[in-house]
């Protein structure tokens, strides 16, 4: 069986754009399971001869922010338990906020291998912005564009050193 690399973090980071990039247009199955993993979904990718399942997480909205952080914690948390290695997705251009300490909390309890993304870095003159994330207490922070496709070799650089 493939190891299973799971990307986390609260809504509107960009984990799913991160997620069909890193996917491209092998996205095979959409889970159709009533509940809480009606959203997941897995894909195969690969990198430098390396084969794993890719699952992205969360993708509801709520009105209640309580309700988004209850969500966001049972989707991690499930997710987290299958992954051998967890892809955490934050958003660069807001910095770190408390539900981003929340998941992290979490993420270091799991002791697994956390790769931290930092999205939404677009531009070159907005990588300084990764420095606010050491505070998550992770290995070095990656800037990302999930959108441009830039930082996301990195990215995959990192999680298959941990497979
Ligand atoms: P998710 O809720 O974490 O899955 O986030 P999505 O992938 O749905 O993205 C949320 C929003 O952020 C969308 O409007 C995306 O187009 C935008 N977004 C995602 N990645 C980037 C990025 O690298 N740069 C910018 N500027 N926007 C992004
Ligand atoms: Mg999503």
């Amino acid at each position: 069986t493939l190891p299973v690399v799971a990307i986390v973090g609260r809504p509107n980071v960009g984990k799913s754009t991160l997620f069909n990039r890193i996917a491209g247009e092998r996205i095979a199955i959409v889970e159709d399971k009533p509940g809480i993993t009606r959203d997941r979904i897995y894909s195969k990718g690969d990198w430098s001869g390396r084969d794993f399942h890719l699952i992205d997480t969360g993708g509801l909205e709520f009105d209640q922010k309580d309700e988004v952080i209850q969500h966001i914690r049972q989707q991690a948390e499930l997710a987290v338990e299958e992954a051998d290695v967890i892809l955490f997705v934050v958003d660069g251009r807001e910095g770190v906020t408390a539900t981003d300490q929340e998941v992290a909390r979490m993420l270091h309890r799991s002791n697994k291998p956390v790769i931290l993304a930092v999205n939404k870095l677009d531009h070159i003159k907005h990588h300084e912005e990764v420095y606010d994330f050491y505070q998550l207490g992770f290995d070095e922070p990656i800037a990302v564009s999930s959108i441009h496709g830039t930082g996301t070799g990195d990215v995959l650089d990192a999680v298959v050193n941990h497979l």
